[in-house]
């Protein structure tokens, strides 16, 4: 589904964020990106939507080539959903309002539609009762599930999440983590940027340890959690575990 073949990003003041970043991430797969703060993670997970353009390399969604000058970009962004660390929910339009946003003005569809699709996504999420509330009502995880619902309003084909729980008090992150495995477990193809290694022992299919830009294992939660052998992933783990 997501195809990164030498990814090379260098930003304006000549950071060399990511250098030669090759990967793939097949269909339904939940691929978690590990790695010091700096290491590129979020830069890598914001070229895949076009956040930031790379400056060398490829990048092909579904077969398309993403800087092929014929592909329409804003088509291709509807289809990726993205939660940040940051909620971003609009504060004067009420939970359910905040949901409907984008389906009713990028997508243009039906409201009456619409209305039922975000209740019956803000159900999911756990949500049923906040729907008329505003977002300064709620607490930060739920605000966080909010932002999720929103995303998926757009019905897209997969889902990047850029530090979801860091913002978040320590008792609410396993509200948002379970949210999202459930999403996994629904076969939702997911690339997610997270500190909480229980999450990605659990839930990953693949787990990518970045350092310096550059991508150091690509492998399975096993043998980066029980049998790490790079030794630059095991003093990373020994330092944050
Ligand atoms: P991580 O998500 O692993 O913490 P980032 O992708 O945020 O890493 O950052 C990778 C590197 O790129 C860092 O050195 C950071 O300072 C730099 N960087 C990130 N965003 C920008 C930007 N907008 N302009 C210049 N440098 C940036």
């Amino acid at each position: 589904m997501i195809v990164t073949a030498s990814v090379d990003k260098i930003y304006a003041n000549n950071c060399h964020a990511l250098k030669k970043v090759t990967t793939t991430v097949k269909r339904g797969e939940v691929v978690v990106i590990i790695g010091p703060s700096g290491s590129g993670k979020s830069t890598f997970l914001r070229t895949l939507n076009q956040l930031e353009t790379i400056t060398d390399g490829d990048i092909i969604i579904d077969g398309i080539n993403m800087y092929d000058s014929r592909t329409d970009i804003n088509a291709l962004r509807e289809n990726i959903g993205m939660v940040f660390q940051s909620f971003n929910l609009f504060p004067h339009l009420s939970v359910k309002e905040n949901v409907m946003l984008a389906p009713l003005k990028v997508s243009k569809r039906d409201k009456q539609k619409v209305q039922t699709e975000a209740e019956l996504l803000l159900k999911r999420v756990g949500l049923a009762d906040k729907m008329d509330v505003y977002p300064s009502q709620l607490s930060g995880g739920q605000q966080q599930r909010v932002a999720i619902a929103r995303a998926l309003a757009m019905k897209p084909d997969m889902m990047l999440f850029d530090e979801p729980t860091s913002a978040l008090d320590p008792e609410m992150v396993g509200e948002v983590l379970d949210v999202m495995k459930s999403l996994a477990a629904e076969g939702m193809t997911m690339i997610v940027v997270t500190h909480e290694m229980g999450f990605a022992n659990e839930v990953a299919d693949r787990v990518l340890f970045m350092e310096d830009g550059k991508l150091l294992v690509d492998d399975i939660p096993d043998n980066i959690f029980k049998t790490p052998s790079n030794p630059r992933l095991q003093k990373f783990l020994g330092s944050i575990l």
